[in-house]
């Protein structure tokens, strides 16, 4: 089947040999891809950069999903040792986040979140309780 458009061809579609490893590595590439345009809208809305937690999600499982490619599919040290050590810092930032967004305060006056460490509510100005998990 002939498709000049790049279809389904002697099985390539859009010109790639697809198998599973192929499928993965691709989904991998999406993900990963995908990642950038979160964290940019994110920015746009804030109008100051910031990494939403979804940012290192994403990052995350598409490196899993290359690891997976590299490992299994293109079976390439190159590969492999690209995507080998790289969820580490992923993995050390979601924790992080995960930390600080616990260590807010909720105002007992107004219930705003208030910011780690904050001695007084942003929002209306109540003094916040001490905060009994961070020392010192
Ligand atoms: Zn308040």
């Amino acid at each position: 089947m002939i498709d000049r458009l790049g279809g389904f061809t002697d099985g390539r579609f859009f010109w790639i040999e697809w198998h599973f490893w192929k499928v993965i590595g691709w989904l991998g590439n999406l993900v990963f891809t995908s990642r950038f345009i979160i964290q940019w809208i994110a920015t746009e809305k804030k109008k100051r950069v910031v990494v939403p937690s979804a940012f290192w999600w994403l990052s995350l499982v598409g490196t899993l999903l290359l690891l997976s490619y590299a490992l299994f599919g293109k079976k390439d040290s190159v590969f492999i040792f690209a995507y080998a050590f790289s969820w580490i810092p992923y993995i050390r930032n979601l924790v992080i986040h995960r930390r600080h967004k616990k260590a807010h305060t909720a105002c007992p006056a107004c219930a705003n979140v208030c910011a780690p460490e904050s001695n007084f509510c942003s929002a209306c100005g109540a003094k916040l309780p001490e905060d009994s998990t961070s020392a010192g």
